[in-house]
């Protein structure tokens, strides 16, 4: 089953978001197992560059766990261009795709916002790194175009592919 991680913000001389470094970026996500419905109350780290081979052998993915309730073998594969694609200010305030999740077995409950990302200032070629989005919102002043920037009212959701 397929789930898209979507961010929304409302954006201020931002020109876009996007992480710094797709494949080493950290996705903060807490699980629940679709099997029993137990929920974990911890968040996993997954990577685009940190794979792992199940016992099962079935390939690669992301997340390989077996849930110690039900006994079954889980896997998430973080799929193609996530992390990839910007939000861009023409989104600002509406939701768009940051990630997608192919889960078997698990299914996303939460998201934590974290550093990691870079940030353009929309009318100066200003760049900022590392930023992190986890206060909900971000302010700096672009020295460059003689302007405030924000981002502001972050927030995450998991949408099931239909
Ligand atoms: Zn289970």
């Amino acid at each position: 089953m397929i789930f898209d991680l979507q961010i929304r913000a409302q954006l201020e001389n931002v020109g876009q978001i996007i992480p710094s470094d797709a494949d080493d970026f950290e996705w903060n996500v807490m699980f629940k197992c679709s099997g029993c419905g137990e929920e974990r109350d911890t968040f996993r780290v997954l990577s685009l560059s940190d794979t792992s081979t199940g016992k099962s052998g079935k390939g690669e993915a992301h997340l390989v766990e077996t849930c110690h309730f039900c006994g079954r073998a889980n896997t998430v594969v973080i799929m193609e261009k996530s992390g990839a694609i910007p939000y861009l200010e023409a989104d600002s305030g509406s939701f768009k795709t940051l990630c997608s999740l192919d889960c078997r077995g698990l299914e996303p409950t939460k998201f934590k916002l974290g550093g990691g990302f870079r940030v353009s200032a929309s009318n100066s070629k200003t760049v900022f790194d590392d930023v992190a989005l986890a206060d909900e919102e971000w302010t700096e002043y672009d020295a460059t175009a003689k302007e405030s920037l924000s981002i502001m009212e972050v927030e995450s959701r998991f949408v099931k592919r239909k």
